[in-house]
């Protein structure tokens, strides 16, 4: 098994030839290094860590683990005014993206990024495909790529630099048109959000796909349903990599290498721990908490100790592909995440996507919690291409009663499914931003 392309490349920025544990050692003190460089920096530039930090000096901190005496950031405070954690002028800004919240009331939460920033994202790809193509490869990317600094635009400029033919496509509206430009363009490899990819797999077209022409698949997005990998995986006989990032962290964050158990992080750039949601106190090594990250060599907008909300854990055993590198468990969930149907049962957006996507045909769902008079109702819209609906209603509605926290809850008379509807329409829609469960149920 090859080791991850990420190792090298560390070493590499890193300006050593250590291997095995001394390298290990060589990345923690670059890492304690680039936090205390960070948190002068910060201070010294951006308005909001100016007040944060006040008295606090990067030289205080004598090893990795002091970080945890450092206060956190957390998005709401990027929401409340994003310039004051600008460490450079606004004419230094190469881009900016605005980020959708849920919520109408808070403001939008934007994030700035100098063209030196948005280089290291392009060096993270540029190294982190390595494990997915090879010189000569096509490569379609089924994301955003029409303006500079986007997803799809970096990465077309980073596959180029490993001699690979980035085809920029967007998202994917028309999945007909999108499988003829693989089968044209003879694609080996796909970059996408989840649903979309599925929505190729499940389409009638796919048969036109030549066995073995795709070679892998880059699932990219904050939760990606293990449903969803294993339905790709057996439609084309290809390794499927998940990738974890979001724009805070500088777009791109960890990837998995080849024996896509757990991402690597890239760690000359970012900084992890894992804490306990309630206390913010770490947890040992191997537990589950919450994902906070440091961003070690950004200058536009660094943050620092910034909560993300996504659950997950570091991984204590060795990778199989044998890196010193830290590996982190694919983050299957969000602390906000679910929502509570009564007696303390919670329902949330993984529950219902293993559930619910290893059903034939299925493109995507849409799922309602409202009140009835006493009662809460769940309710279900399946988007599919060919409607076998009844059939493929009856079985939705078996799996949904078979989820632990919908079966306590109808149980307990609090919860009752209404009839499933099926529908050919407007699946795309739903398809790019964040998948969530829509609360309409009344005040509680
Ligand atoms: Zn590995």
């Amino acid at each position: 098994m090859e080791i991850t392309p990420l190792e090298p490349w560390i070493r590499e920025k890193l300006g050593t030839s250590a291997t095995g544990a001394e390298l290990r050692e060589e990345i923690d003190l670059h890492q304690l290094g680039k936090l205390r460089e960070t948190v002068d920096y910060v201070r010294t530039r951006s308005p909001f860590y100016r007040q944060l930090f006040a008295g606090v000096h990067g030289c205080d901190l004598k090893g990795l683990t002091d970080i945890a005496s450092l206060p956190f950031t957390a998005a709401e405070d990027i929401q409340e005014n994003d310039l004051r954690f600008l460490c450079v002028s606004r004419d230094e800004i190469s881009r900016i993206v605005t980020l959708n919240t849920s919520g109408t009331t808070t403001h939008a939460k934007r994030i700035h990024f100098t063209e030196e920033d948005l280089e290291l994202t392009t060096d993270l790809f540029h190294h982190g495909m390595k494990a997915l193509v090879r010189p000569g490869g096509k490569v379609l990317i089924l994301m955003p790529a029409d303006r500079h600094g986007t997803v799809g635009n970096l990465m077309v400029k980073a596959l180029r630099r490993m001699d690979v033919q980035g085809i920029p496509h967007g998202i994917v509206l028309d999945s007909g048109k999108t499988i003829a430009g693989i089968v044209e363009h003879e694609v080996d490899c796909l970059i996408g959000i989840p649903v979309q990819v599925l929505s190729l797999v499940r389409h009638r077209d796919a048969v036109s796909i030549p066995k073995g022409m795709i070679r892998s698949v880059l699932l990219s997005a904050d939760y990606v349903p293990a449903a969803i990998v294993r339905e790709i995986e057996s439609a084309w006989g290809c390794m499927v990599f998940n990738h974890y990032g979001m724009t805070e962290m500088g777009l791109g964050a960890a990837v998995d290498c080849s024996a896509l158990h757990g991402y690597h992080i890239r760690e000359a750039d970012l900084f992890f721990e894992m804490i306990d949601p309630d206390t913010g106190r770490p947890v040992p090594d191997g537990e589950p908490g919450e994902v906070v990250f440091t961003t070690l060599t950004r200058k536009g907008m660094p943050l620092v100790r910034y909560r993300t909300g996504d659950l997950s854990r570091f991984i204590p055993e060795p990778c199989p592909c044998g890196t010193v590198l830290k590996r982190l468990e694919w983050v299957r969930g969000r602390l906000q995440g679910g929502v509570g149907l009564g007696g303390g049962a919670n329902l949330t957006v993984a529950d219902l996507d293993e559930a619910l996507f290893p059903l034939p045909g299925l493109l995507n769902f849409r799922v309602e919690l409202a009140s009835e008079s006493d009662v809460q109702i769940i309710r279900v819209t399946l988007y599919c291409a060919d409607i076998h609906a009844e059939n493929l209603c009856s079985q939705a509605a078996k799996k949904l009663e078979a989820i632990p926290a919908i079966r306590t809850a109808i149980d307990n008379g609090f919860l009752a499914i209404a009839p499933i509807r099926a529908s050919s329409e407007n699946w795309i829609s739903t398809g790019s931003i964040k998948r969530k469960i829509i609360d309409s149920r009344e005040e509680r």
